[in-house]
């Protein structure tokens, strides 16, 4: 039975996986063609399966701090994001060795990492689009967005149809300090809309938050990653294994 199931999850899996690698995929109603979604989901559960070249980031770094957002409520979209099954963080093995090296400098400096987002699938990011096109929908104008109407997000390119995320080698973090016990003061909160998220927004911030932020960005940086310029929390790995492939498998782990 479970051979079927797996077997029936690897087909489906492949159609989604060549769906989204396709560039055709501009036309919401395609990224939404598949009625499958469930029988992935219930693939899953029911399997042992898990998706190969991808690993559960504690199983490398078991002292990471994890505040999967969009797992929870406390998002911009305010409700939990399809494809979150489980609040973990899933990265390729590649991004995660590459991640256990900034943890370790980090930590002898007095730091855990506290990650917020990983491995994100496409049914999550076709959730923000579907979300961003909702004018009705306005539950966290007040926390993420106050000065922003929804279209201008959509068209300033905070939400967007393709993430890196959905490769796997992408990450949001920020710093855990181990001597008060509570996150790092970065100047701005996570995904916050708005040009305070950029990094080196020195309007803004202090002298201590913006080397804060530094710490962060150089340490990554040194191990791998590139930065962009509008998101202090958003690192891709620079030589991520699959720079063309955007997955959709859910955020799911089955524990042997
Ligand atoms: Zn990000």
């Amino acid at each position: 039975m479970k051979k079927h199931l797996f077997t029936s999850f690897i087909m489906v899996a492949c159609l989604l996986c060549s769906c989204h690698s396709s560039s055709k995929q501009e036309d919401s109603n395609a990224d939404n063609t598949p009625a499958e979604p469930n029988d992935v989901y219930s693939a899953y559960v029911d399997s042992t399966h898990n998706p190969e070249g991808f690993v559960l980031l504690t199983d490398v770094i078991p002292d990471a701090i994890l505040e999967i957002r969009y797992y929870s409520t406390y998002n911009f979209a305010g409700t939990r994001i399809d494809g979150y099954l489980q609040p973990i963080a899933l990265l390729t093995v590649e991004a995660a060795n590459a991640l256990k090296k900034v943890s370790d400098e980090l930590k002898e400096q007095g730091y855990r990492l506290k990650i917020y987002d990983a491995y994100r699938p496409q049914q999550a990011v076709d959730h923000f689009v579907r979300w961003s096109k909702d004018p009705n929908d306005t539950l966290t104008k007040q926390y993420f967005y106050p000065m922003f109407e929804k279209p201008y997000l959509f068209d300033n390119g905070y939400i967007a149809r393709r993430s890196g995320h959905t490769r796997g080698s992408t990450v949001d973090l920020t710093l855990f300090d181990m001597r008060t016990e509570k996150e790092v003061d970065m100047g701005g909160t996570f995904d916050w809309f708005g040009v305070e998220s950029h990094p080196s927004h020195t309007a803004t911030l202090t002298r201590q938050q913006l080397a804060n932020r530094m710490l962060l960005r150089n340490t990554m940086v040194k191990h791998g990653f590139k930065p962009i310029e509008t998101e202090w929390w958003h690192f891709t790995l620079k030589n991520e294994p699959y720079p063309d492939t955007y997955f959709n498998h859910p955020v799911y782990w089955n524990v042997q």
